[in-house]
């Protein structure tokens, strides 16, 4: 079903963020109609969030968007050099929790992608708007939220001619960000303090990469008295960020002019005669806060409208993107008559213990500092274990197995596996895969078993044999004929 004026959308989401464009790609994938407002006249150009953790780059990989978002992305190892001068050659190498290359390759077909948010999301908006189901509305601002038995009804402001309209779906998806109006309007709470700190930051230009030759790191922790910052980079050319924490007493970065800042960046750089081409700066508030429910009937909220992250561990917009396709597939599951409503439960009982962890991370002053081996398990959240099937060119992972339906795994072909697939009480197809006993046994199966894995790569039921009945959590797997109870 398509979202225009003769078809209303199934799904309203409101915000263009990662969030929300995650969202709306993941149901438009399966039909959904869609219809995404976002209040600005275009998606942010503020690069904010530097790295595309593992799992996202998993999901972005699965929809075609690897090498897109790698077009865009730096070169470097996703840690950190701590270093009084990006000139000095001295310092220590830091664990920022994410997975080198190398690290990377034993756990994931791809790797972390030290890329800006700025150049991700209109990557996101393109796809989305390839899907004829989903429609994008810009310059347009949720103001008004109501909920009955079979739907929400939004007031949508035009904002250019200030008319309002009535927009009428079957589900509604708070992806607004921080300072949520549909998290309000759910009557939906956050916990946890505001105003940790306030951050100041500059984005810059200036020919740095030579400067630093073979120390390719993401980011750079500056120890300098004068100077203590943090430098990032923020694409695969010479554009870079300069943060630092402001405390009463200090310059206000935000509102220094550029003889000022520059002559900040040149102390941190350790460069005298550097001139940086300023391009803007902004200003950030550290929270560490959770929504007290991700859910409130037919309404639900994801990203940074249902956690709020200080920049520590770079899990803020990562979390939002993973939220957004565990709610995305299940909502197209439940509205394609796939399962019941129940698995919408499962939204909020798997995604909000994580958000959880990564909030409680972020708000730890030394939260950045992981190991990969510490923080992958978060990220990966207990998706089935990589494996290729073909090493070399042409090579297929145990996750590109992985479809919009059931997929189970099995050790050989025996035609059991079909019929024993077949005895469950699920509408979604299930496709089968024999992929040989050590595959199957890291997949998690018993020694000749099978699993049923769902879309995102977690476990739904596993089998010794196929004609003893499986251990299995179908909760909301299995169908019933109406939505949204
Ligand atoms: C300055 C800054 C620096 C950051 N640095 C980092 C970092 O280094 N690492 C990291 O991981 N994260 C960082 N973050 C956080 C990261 O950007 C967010 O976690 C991420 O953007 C969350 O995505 P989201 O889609 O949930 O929300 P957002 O990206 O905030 O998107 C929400 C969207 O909703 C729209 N909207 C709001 N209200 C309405 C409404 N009523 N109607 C319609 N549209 C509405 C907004 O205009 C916005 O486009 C930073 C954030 C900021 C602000």
């Amino acid at each position: 079903m398509s979202a225009d004026a003769t078809h209303p959308p199934q799904v309203l989401v409101v915000g263009a963020g990662p969030a929300g464009l995650v969202a709306g790609i993941a149901l438009a994938r399966h039909g959904i109609g869609v219809l995404l407002v976002e209040k600005r006249a275009a998606i942010s150009t503020l690069s904010r969030a530097l790295v595309i953790s593992t799992r996202s780059m998993e999901i972005l990989r699965a929809w075609g968007l690897e090498a897109a978002v790698r077009a865009g992305a730096a070169n470097v190892e996703p840690c950190g050099w701590v270093t009084p001068t990006l000139a000095s050659g001295e310092g220590v190498e830091i664990a920022l929790g994410f997975p080198t290359a190398a690290q990377a390759a034993a756990v994931s077909p791809t790797r972390p992608a030290w890329a800006a948010q700025d150049h991700l999301e209109p990557l996101l908006l393109g796809l989305l708007r390839h899907y004829p189901s989903a429609q994008v509305r810009f310059d347009a601002e949720l103001i008004g939220l109501e909920q009955d038995d079979d739907g929400v009804t939004a007031a949508v402001r035009d904002r250019p001619s200030a008319g309002t309209q009535s927009v009428r779906a079957e589900f509604v998806i708070g992806a607004d960000g921080a300072h949520s109006a549909v998290r309000e309007l759910l009557g939906i709470r956050l916990e946890g303090p505001d105003n940790l700190a306030e951050f100041h930051a500059v984005q810059f230009h200036a020919p740095l990469t030579e400067l630093l030759g073979p120390r390719r790191y993401g980011l750079y922790v500056i120890t300098h008295p004068d100077a203590a910052c943090v430098i990032g980079r923020r694409g695969p050319g010479d554009r870079w960020g300069c943060a630092r924490e402001w405390r009463p007493g200090q310059d206000r970065l935000v509102d220094a002019d550029e003889h000022r800042i520059a002559q900040l960046i040149r102390t941190a750089v350790g460069v005298p005669d550097l001139h940086p081409r300023i391009e803007r700066t902004s200003a950030f508030s550290f929270a560490a806060q959770l929504a007290d429910h991700y859910r409130a009937g037919r309404g639900f909220v994801v990203g940074d409208a249902a956690h709020r992250m200080t920049p520590r561990g770079g899990t803020g917009m990562n979390t939002a993107i993973h939220d957004a396709y565990d709610l995305g597939w299940k909502l197209a599951w439940v509205l394609r008559g796939w399962a019941a409503p129940a698995l919408l439960a499962s939204y909020e009982a798997e995604r909000r213990p994580v958000g959880r962890h990564n909030v409680e991370r972020s708000g730890d002053p030394a939260g950045a500092r992981r190991t990969a081996e510490e923080a992958l398990p978060h990220d990966l959240h207990g998706r089935v274990a990589h494996h290729w099937l073909r090493p070399g060119d042409g090579a297929v992972s145990t996750l590109d197995l992985l479809g919009d339906g059931l997929t189970l795994l099995t050790a050989d072909d025996e035609a059991g596996w079909a019929a024993a697939a077949a005895r469950l009480d699920t509408r979604a197809p299930i496709v089968v895969h024999a992929v040989g006993a050590p595959i199957a046994t890291a997949a998690g199966a018993a020694p000749n078993g099978a699993v049923l894995l769902r879309p995102d790569g977690k476990l739904a039921a596993s089998w010794t044999e196929p004609t003893v009945p499986p251990t299995a959590d179908l909760t909301g797997l299995t169908p019933s004929m109406r939505a949204g109870s």
